[in-house]
Formats: C-alpha cells, sequence, structure tokens
C-alpha cells in the first residue's frame, strides 16, 4: 500500500485523483501541489465563464477540498530528486512513495514578431487558466473589437462568447478552413457561415506575421499585407504538454511524459495523467481520458483493483457556444474504404456527414439541429450496427425498427448507452442511482458525477429523471 502520495497539478485530473484516492479505503497521506494561486477550478467551463452564461463560483470543482487532503495552491514543484525520492518547492523538499505528474498543458503563443511569451502586452493574452480568462473579461470590458489567432475549437469557443457580449470579432486561421483536426472543408464552410450570423468574421488561409500592442489597442500583420486592428487579441493556437519537470528528472518524454496502461513512466515510483501524458504515441488533451486515467490509476494505487488498466475510448468532440449545435467524432475527414454519407444546407447552417465501415460508425460530424445526434453519438460509442435507412441518421428524421434505438426517449435507449462523455457515466448507471435513493437531478448528478465536465448531458439527464420520476408515479398508482 502506497502510504505517501504527491500529486503534481491541481488541475483536472490532478484534482479528480485526488478525490479518488480519498474515496478509496486505506491508509495514506495524499498532497497536492498546484502552481495556480486557485483552488481547482473546471478547465472546460472557461469558455462559457468567457461567455458570460455562468459566473466563476460555478466553475469551481470541490472534490479534492478537504477530505484529508493536504492541498497546497500556489505552490508550483520546481524538481524532483528520484534518488532521495523528493519534490522540491521553493523553500520546502516534500518526500513521497509515489509521485504523479499532473501538470497539463500550457497554451502555446506563436513566434511572431512583437510576441514575447514571457512578457506578453496586456491586450494579448491565451486562453488556457483562470487568470487569462480574468484578463481577457477586463480587457473586453469597454472594448468594440476584438481578434482570435487561431480558428481550432477553443479559438472559436472564444470568439462566440467574445461576440455575445457585443465585440465585433474576427478569426484569424492559417489553415483553408476552420477546425480542421474535426472538419471537413464542407462543414469548415457552413461552420463559418453559423459564425457569421453571430458576428463573427473568418480569414481563412492567412498565417499572422506580427504583431504591435499599446496601450490604445492590438495591430495584427497578415502574410498578405493586410493589417488587422482591434482592442484586445486572444491567442489559441494549440497547447503544449508541460514535460519541463519530467525531462528534468531524466523520465522519458516524447511530445508528452511516456506512460504505459497503468500510467505508471520509466520510473515505477512516478506516473503521469492528463494532458502531461503520452500513453501509445497519443496526447489526449481531452477532460474524460484525463479522468478514466485518475480512476485507473486511484485503483492501482490502492490496491482496490491492481489489474486496472488504462483503454482509450472514442473520442467525441462537442463546441461549447450557444446557438451552434457541433459534435464531430472517431475519424470522419480521412478517405479510405467504406460508405461515405453526406448532407448539406448552407442555408439552415446544417450539415453532417457520416462514415460507415462493416455497418459500424468510424467518424461523423453533425453540424446544425440534427435530432438524430444522440443517437448517432451512442451508435459510435458502443460499435453498434448502423440502421438500414442511413438517412434518419443523416437527416435526423424519425428512426424506424432498425435496431438502432432513438435516443429521444430515455425507456429506449438501453442502458449501456453512454449519456456523459466526461465521466463516462451509462443510463444504466444513473437508473442505479435513482433506485438507491437519488431522487433529484442534483442527487443523482452527486451520485454519479453525470453533468460535471462539459455540462452538455444536463438536459439528458434531467430527462431520465423525469421519465424515472413519471415512472414510478405510473407504478405507484396502478
Ligand atoms: C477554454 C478551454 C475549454 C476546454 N473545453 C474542453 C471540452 O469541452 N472538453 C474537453 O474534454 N476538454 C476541454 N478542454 C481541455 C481540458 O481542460 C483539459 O484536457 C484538462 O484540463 C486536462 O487536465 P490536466 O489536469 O491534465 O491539466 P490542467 O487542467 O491544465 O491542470 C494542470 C495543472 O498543473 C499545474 N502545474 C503545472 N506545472 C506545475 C508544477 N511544476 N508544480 C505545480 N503545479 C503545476 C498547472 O498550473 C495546472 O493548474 C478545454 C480547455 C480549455 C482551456
Amino acid at each position: 500500500m502506497t502510504a505517501r502520495v504527491v500529486i503534481v497539478g491541481n488541475g483536472m485530473a490532478g484534482a479528480r485523483l485526488a478525490g479518488e484516492l480519498h474515496a478509496r479505503e486505506g491508509d495514506r497521506k495524499v498532497t497536492v501541489l498546484g502552481a495556480e494561486p486557485h483552488r481547482a477550478y473546471n478547465r472546460i467551463l472557461l469558455s462559457t465563464l468567457l461567455a458570460g452564461r455562468i459566473d466563476e463560483p460555478d466553475v469551481e470543482l470541490t472534490e479534492a477540498a478537504g477530505h484529508g487532503i493536504d492541498l497546497r495552491t500556489g505552490v508550483p514543484v520546481t524538481a524532483i530528486d528520484r534518488s532521495a525520492r523528493e519534490v522540491h518547492t521553493d523553500g520546502e523538499r516534500i518526500g513521497y512513495d509515489h509521485l504523479v505528474l499532473a501538470t497539463g498543458a500550457r497554451a502555446v503563443v506563436p513566434p511572431l514578431p512583437g510576441l514575447d511569451p514571457a512578457d506578453l502586452p496586456e491586450r494579448v493574452v491565451p486562453f488556457r487558466t483562470l487568470d487569462d480568462c480574468r484578463r481577457i473579461l477586463a480587457a473586453a470590458d469597454g472594448a468594440r473589437s476584438a481578434l482570435v489567432l487561431g480558428g481550432g475549437l477553443l479559438g472559436l469557443e472564444a470568439a462566440r462568447g467574445l461576440a455575445s457580449r457585443g465585440l465585433t470579432t474576427t478569426v484569424v486561421h492559417p489553415r483553408e478552413h476552420l477546425m480542421e483536426r474535426q472538419l471537413d472543408p464542407a462543414a469548415g464552410a457552413v461552420l463559418a457561415g453559423t459564425l457569421a450570423g453571430f458576428g463573427v468574421t473568418v480569414q481563412l488561409a492567412v498565417p499572422a506575421t506580427g504583431v504591435a500592442a499599446d496601450a490604445d489597442g492590438v495591430r495584427l500583420d497578415l502574410a498578405d499585407g493586410r493589417t488587422l486592428h482591434a482592442d484586445l487579441l486572444v491567442l489559441s493556437c494549440g497547447v503544449r504538454p508541460d514535460t519541463a519537470l519530467a525531462q528534468a528528472a531524466g523520465l522519458t518524454v516524447r511530445r508528452g511524459v511516456v506512460v504505459d496502461d497503468r500510467l505508471r513512466t520509466d520510473d515505477r515510483s512516478i506516473s503521469a495523467i492528463g494532458d502531461c501524458a503520452e500513453h501509445d504515441g497519443v496526447l489526449s488533451g481531452l477532460v474524460a481520458p484525463a479522468w478514466a486515467q485518475a480512476r485507473v490509476l486511484a485503483d492501482v494505487l490502492t490496491g482496490t483493483d491492481p489489474l486496472a488498466r488504462y483503454r482509450p475510448q472514442p473520442v467525441v468532440t462537442r463546441l461549447k457556444a450557444a446557438g451552434i449545435d457541433l459534435a464531430s467524432m472517431g475519424d470522419p475527414v480521412s478517405g479510405g474504404p467504406g460508405e461515405e454519407l453526406t448532407f448539406t444546407d448552407p442555408a439552415r447552417g446544417t450539415y453532417a456527414r457520416l462514415r460507415i465501415r462493416d455497418e459500424r460508425l468510424i467518424g461523423a460530424i453533425l453540424l446544425g439541429d440534427n435530432p438524430a445526434v444522440g443517437t448517432v453519438i451512442q451508435l459510435f460509442d458502443r460499435g453498434h450496427p448502423v440502421p438500414a435507412d442511413r438517412r434518419a441518421l443523416l437527416l435526423g428524421r424519425a428512426l424506424g425498427t432498425t435496431g438502432a434505438t432513438p435516443a429521444a426517449s430515455p425507456a429506449l435507449m438501453p442502458d449501456a448507452a453512454t449519456v456523459c462523455q466526461c465521466n463516462t457515466v451509462s443510463k444504466g448507471a444513473l437508473v442505479r442511482s435513482w433506485r438507491s435513493g437519488a431522487r433529484t437531478v442534483d442527487a443523482v448528478v452527486a451520485a454519479t458525477r453525470a453533468g460535471t465536465g462539459c455540462g452538455g448531458c444536463r438536459d439528458a439527464v434531467g430527462g431520465i429523471v423525469d421519465w424515472l420520476s413519471q415512472a414510478e408515479s405510473v407504478e405507484v398508482t396502478r
């Protein structure tokens, strides 16, 4: 049994691991050292905070608070002494039996003239931390226009948020179309049209060449000779795993800290989870894998399930931007054998693409209002055969008796269907929590954690709780 566990990083992975360790039996001391001055918060919800749809207290994560966990915020770890099994902070050495690196990732500041990562101008802000979000909001206060460099998921969420605050917003993206990792060119074009309707202009296929900022505003120079001006510039140019500590300690680092299925590095006393970890050549960069890794590591470290192993699950990406429904999953873009079905209706901002191989979905893009989105995600998640009538999925029409199950009615949803992607909570788990006495949405959420990640499944959880209440009242009055 591990006696002293030290976790470096109080982000979404580190805080969750502390909570998972606390929930398991055993006598151990858990110390969490976090560089940020804040208690743990839900980084995913920063986009929603930026958009003004929630307030700062709503992003706090409470699971690692209290519980006898020695939580120290504003304490960066500066070095790891592997032979002494100690980590160093400014002024202290803390011993460990097992060390967990959960140092996450940092926003990339592009190497442009006028941008010094160590000394960014006040009106130029990356988008990764709560402090970044506060700085963007401070700069946006009283501003009339904003530029966002980077047309990936986070850049678009930031742009939509700033536009909803009334700023004239322009996204500058060096690639040919938006979100090129998740979308094909046709979907990118429909999305650009939808964004235009919300006051977000998109400049594509044009790299930035320089930035100049002073108290009056920001100037962004483009490779085609144009110059754009605005009151603030948000940098959303990707993230890089924070591997400095691991590298300095001599652990194997490629793009991230290399870990095996048990999340162990090449030092058996040190593990890594979350955005800083590289498993099987993959950097996950998302919260569902980070939380799954925290679960597996807690099982292994506490001996609850020494055979637990991390197995990556298929990933579904959803854009969190008011008025824009977008889900992308698997590999919807690259060619290869199989069926490819697309439907485009730019006037309605609707686009759908399904890639099917051996009667299974291997990738999909659903943009705009498509009532089949829940069903498509379930089919993809579970690897179930798609219905014979593919149009039902593509166009979102009611499904026939084809073997696929409509997501609309909780009664017809299979128990194994994943409702909360971030926490991997199935409908069956929600029903079980209800049967164990959780009788409100809040109680079911507290019992299962469903809805505590991006929050995108809250309506679905509410629908299941409503359905259970009604089913029970029918049973009682019968
Ligand atoms: C605006 C935004 C929206 C997002 N939306 C989604 C989404 O919808 N869905 C999704 O799945 N993912 C989303 N993500 C990504 C998600 O937030 C990350 O995958 C997740 O936060 C990873 O958790 P982590 O703990 O590994 O890293 P982090 O949450 O980055 O936490 C790492 C922590 O370690 C600390 N740290 C680093 N070095 C040290 C050190 N030497 N000593 C002490 N502490 C240290 C850092 O300060 C930080 O607090 C979003 C990210 C952002 C920024």
